[in-house]
């Protein structure tokens, strides 16, 4: 989040359009400038490209070249577009739209539906996953707790490329798609899912955009009353645009190319859900009159940082990797970032949280920090060690702050008071307005000390406190303010959606961190299996992940820790290994040159080659942190599923690919040879003996007599070549 300080809360609005270009670079005044025909800023992350935007829609507002009303700005999270809206109004340019495709398109489609269609838009779908394990149920196919995540992420993926039920299997083969089951049973799901939707009349959240994109292609009347309305875009991420986002885009533009795009292809990292930055890249093609600016200097980051992150992608591969853009510091020398291991995921934990609390002692603000781990299960742990070190913290996101039930009755509270011209007796007359506020809030639940512990009331009470510390900061800002003006102060934050600082520490994921900032960023959990996610198994889902670890490396303004554990639980195994991204990168690690690469899927092996092998525990316990396990996906995994994976990369790598192969000799889809878990599960185990196979869930006796001397073999460490070779001698 960007600085909380009075100041820049309430800063003072420019007081002309050439007064918002001050504070722009050169290049930066070039894209702000530029108001008319297409734009498209290629920067890389901390240039300023979210800054130049905002300013280009400031100054031409300013400058009475662009309606507001007329500009939509399109980003990509509720929270990033709340941050736009406050910072347009800062610039003076309150009154433009600034919403996500998703947010944008729902409004379109709910003002449109009852003429486009009749009657009202149907109820929107919070979560699809039980309506997926209903249809597939319905089509009597078994999925487990993953199993179900990746065909309802597959679901997602084919309604963003557009992809109806019926043509998924030809997509798949045509695309090479890694299916998670057989391409025909996920489209028979996908077929039933759909149609569940319609019998109970909801709507899922991809259908927002097609629903939009259906009638706005139907519908001339109604796409030229949108269009009459919008004449200028602006899209911010726009490496993480889906097929689906382009073509409402697109839908929007009519004829024009009234539009400014920015984006950094080294930072997509939504491509598992359909988007490509290949809209990005391809900008000049598609626009050959386009002005395309590049931004270079790093404002955000220390040069210690920048010099991780450059590091970082110097490793990356693939198409975005073609594209980086080396970063350059323009900030002052900040301390080295941290690489810390540690014993097991409580000591992170708690090591984190004391860094925190020494880092607030030293001055930075709770509100300053961040800790980002790569699944969101893992913010438990930070959770208690911080409210264990009495640090405060949020895990909400600012963008629902004046939707809270206790913002709201705080407002409802405050409006009484204000409409009562305040209760003069409650108050010292010398501490004016936040002494008012304090006296309302307090019949609200807040005290002035924060409640022990974490949970809801400690989540009320930070709402409540963000108020408190509001008022005191609009007093300041505005000697002499009444209850009233703070009153109305609130309602034109909250029609904006400007959320007050919570002043607390950030527990958020990575991928939710995107756009964002923090003077120190704490990067937790970075083991093999959760950097790179164990399900990130192709080259181009590895390099996704790295550009994960990019985007969270590239959020530290000063201060960046990276940090791991070896195992879950204290006495645990010590099995997991720290993240192949930090090699080279940290002190003492192996030079990147003298790495070497597996074939194939082109995974690293570890510095000390693959894992020992390891016998088999209790059918039903997790190997990693040894609860017992009842779920059974997780049985076959033999460990809890957010448990990391100490699984040997480049052997499951073989096994896949021998796997390919001998499911098209046979003509049978992969998983008829063995499931993904089954697989995992054997390079997990790394089985020596026959006996040993055996006891794998989903192994069986036929198969084991059907593959089970090739797949000892490779686990024996031969390749998949001499082990198919063989197979054809026998033959
Ligand atoms: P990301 O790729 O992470 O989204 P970005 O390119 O959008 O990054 P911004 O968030 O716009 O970068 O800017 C990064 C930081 O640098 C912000 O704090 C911004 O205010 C600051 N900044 C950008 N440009 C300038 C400038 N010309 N002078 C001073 N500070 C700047
Ligand atoms: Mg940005």
């Amino acid at each position: 989040m960007t600085a909380a300080t009075h100041s820049s809360l309430f800063p003072q609005v420019p007081e002309s359009a050439d007064a918002v270009l001050d504070g722009l670079d050169p290049e930066q005044r070039e894209v702000a400038t530029a108001l008319h025909g297409p734009v498209c800023v290629l920067a890389g992350a901390g240039t300023g490209k979210t800054r130049a935007i905002t300013h280009r829609i400031a100054y031409g507002v300013r400058a009475g070249i662009l309606q507001p009303t007329s500009v939509l700005a399109v980003t990509f999270t509720n929270r990033a577009a709340g941050e736009m809206r406050g910072r347009l109004r800062q610039l003076g340019a309150g009154g433009v739209q600034a919403r996500t495709f998703h947010s944008a398109a729902l409004r379109q489609l709910q003002y449109f539906w009852p003429k486009a269609v009749g009657g009202n838009l149907p109820r929107l779908l919070e979560r699809k996953v039980q309506l997926v394990a209903e249809a597939a149920a319905r089509c009597r196919i078994r999925l487990d707790r993953n199993e179900l995540r990746d065909v309802t992420s597959e679901i997602e993926w084919s309604k963003v490329t557009q992809t109806v039920p019926g043509d998924y299997p030809a997509v798949v083969a045509k695309t090479q798609r890694d299916a998670p089951r057989d391409p025909a049973e996920i489209s028979q799901i996908y077929a039933t899912y759909e149609e569940l939707k319609r019998d109970r009349s909801v709507i899922d959240f991809e259908d927002v955009l097609l629903l939009t994109v259906a009638i706005l292609q139907d519908r001339h009347d109604i796409a030229d009353h949108v269009r009459r309305q919008y004449q200028h875009f602006v899209v911010d991420e726009y490496q993480d645009v889906s097929p689906l986002q382009q073509r409402l885009l697109d839908l929007w533009l009519g004829d024009r190319d009234t539009l400014c795009v920015v984006g950094d292809a080294s930072q997509t990292i939504y491509s598992f859900t359909g988007a490509t930055p290949d809209h990005l890249l391809n900008f000049r093609t598609r626009h050959p009159n386009a002005t395309v600016v590049n931004l270079v200097r790093d404002y955000r980051s220390t040069p210690q940082v920048v010099h991780l992150a450059n590091g970082l992608l110097g490793q990356a591969r693939g198409r975005a990797a073609e594209h980086r853009l080396e970063l350059v510091s323009q900030r002052e020398p900040g301390p080295e970032p941290a690489c810390t291991e540690y014993p097991d995921e409580p000591s992170e934990a708690e090591g984190t949280a004391r860094r925190i609390r020494d880092l607030i002692a030293t001055g930075v603000p709770a509100g300053e920090i961040a800790v980002l781990y790569r699944v969101n299960s893992q913010s438990e742990v930070y959770e208690q060690a911080l409210a264990d070190a009495g640090v405060p913290y949020q895990l909400r996101g600012a963008e629902r702050f004046f939707e809270r039930a206790e913002v709201r009755e705080a407002g409802v509270a405050l409006r009484g008071a204000a409409r009562a011209g305040g209760n003069d007796s409650l108050l010292d007359d010398a501490e004016g307005l936040p002494a008012e506020v304090r006296a309302v809030l307090s019949t609200k639940g807040w005290t002035q000390q924060p409640p022990a512990g974490s949970g809801a009331v400690r989540d009320r009470w930070e709402s409540l406190a963000a108020l408190v510390r509001l008022a005191e900061d609009f007093e300041r800002a505005k000697p002499g303010a009444t209850l009233s003006d703070l009153v109305a102060e609130l309602d034109e934050r909250a029609a904006a959606q400007h959320a007050p600082t919570v002043q607390g520490v950030s527990l958020a994921s990575l991928h939710s961190a995107k756009g964002l900032e923090w003077d120190a960023v704490f990067l937790v959990g970075l083991t093999e299996g959760m950097m790179p996610i164990t399900y990130a198994r192709t080259d181009e889902q590895i390099e996704e992940e790295r550009r994960l670890l990019y985007v969270g490396v590239t959020r530290a303004r000063l201060h960046l820790s990276l940090s791991w554990s070896l195992s879950r639980s204290p006495g645990g195994r010590a099995g997991r290994r720290p993240s192949r991204f930090l090699h080279g990168l940290r002190p003492g690690s192996m030079p990147l040159g003298a790495r070497g690469t597996a074939g194939g899927g082109g995974i690293e092996r570890g510095p000390a080659g693959p894992v020992a092998k390891r016998g088999r525990r209790g059918p039903a316990r997790c190997r990693v942190c040894g609860r017992t396990l009842t779920d059974a996906g997780e049985m076959k995994l033999m460990r809890c599923e957010d448990c990391p994976s100490d699984m040997d990369e480049a052997l499951y790598e073989r096994l896949h690919d021998w796997r390919a192969v001998r499911a098209k000799e046979i003509g049978q889809p992969a998983f008829c040879v063995f499931t993904d878990k089954t697989l995992m599960a054997i390079a997990e185990a790394v089985p020596g003996s026959e006996g040993e196979l055996a006891v794998i869930s989903g192994v069986g006796a036929r198969k084991l007599g059907r593959f089970g001397t090739a797949v000892l073999a490779i686990c024996a460490g031969e390749t998949v070549e001499e082990v198919l070779g063989q197979a054809a001698d026998e033959m």
